[in-house]
């Protein structure tokens, strides 16, 4: 079910003359725990930002994760939490059989969600092939934010955004995002580490796509886009708009 919000921003952007491609962007979100309702807001703002119109669909159950979903988002949270919540609704084995029925359209794993694709679980194998170590930096009070080295492109900003998203039915609203947590320059990224994990181990089959010092902090690899930290807690929304990208591009 479409949340009442894209509807409005579907209206107001049409009206403004977003250019809308042939078909309908839609790009699922997993509403499972964690910071989703912060990816919401941040991908609407990153279609802004492209002047791209998109529908978001916040994924609850299996059956929502069709073909007509282009693009996924696999928040961060608590990997754990999120593996107990899918349970009931089988959320994430959809979510992994639509990985793997659609090979080509991008995903954003994003920290726990970057650990559920390298570790999905049930037998299946990896859908990154790194081995990742959770709350490898430390206890939460270890949680850091640095400047993190970007190796990736993503469309450029045409459009300014400013969208926010208020209280839905279940009571939650993003949190407010700060501007100075955002300096952003065309190669260094504020990076929020929560909890994070660290990858321990990557493949040759991995792309490097950020850096902090010389760890790996994220990569891509075919269509997966995996990173330890959160940049929909952030301002700068170069991999939202990367995801957006890709699912135009990969589903024309
Ligand atoms: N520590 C969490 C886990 O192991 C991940 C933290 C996060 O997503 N911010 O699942």
């Amino acid at each position: 079910m479409l949340a009442s919000y894209s509807i409005n921003v579907r209206k107001r952007l049409t009206d403004r003359g977003r250019v809308r491609p042939p078909y309908m962007v839609r790009i699922g979100i997993a509403m499972l725990q964690g910071a989703r309702h912060e990816h919401c807001e941040a991908i609407q703002n990153a279609a802004m930002e492209m002047n791209v119109e998109i529908e978001v669909v916040e994924l609850r159950k299996r059956s929502q994760v069709d073909s007509s979903i282009h693009g996924l988002i696999l928040p961060g949270g608590e990997s754990t939490t999120m593996r107990i919540a899918s349970q009931s609704e089988s959320l994430l084995d959809g979510i992994f059989d639509w990985i793997t029925d659609y090979p080509d359209r991008p995903v954003l794993g994003t920290c726990a969600g970057a650990i559920l694709l390298a570790n999905p679980g049930n037998n299946r194998t990896s859908f990154i092939d790194l081995e990742v170590s959770r709350n490898a930096w430390g206890r939460q009070r270890f949680s850091f934010e640095a400047q993190v080295n970007v190796a990736l492109e993503t469309p450029r900003i045409t459009h300014n955004a400013h969208f926010e998203i208020g209280r839905d039915k279940y009571n939650h609203k993003p949190l407010p995002m700060s501007n100075q947590a955002a300096k952003p320059t065309e190669k260094s990224f504020p990076g929020i580490f929560i909890r994070a994990p660290r990858f321990i181990e990557e493949s040759i089959s991995c792309q490097k796509v950020a850096t902090l010092n010389d760890e790996t902090v994220g990569v891509i690899q075919g269509s997966i886009l995996a990173l330890t930290f959160h940049p929909e807690l952030t301002n700068d929304r170069r991999f939202h708009r990367w995801l957006i990208g890709q699912a135009i591009n990969k589903t024309q």
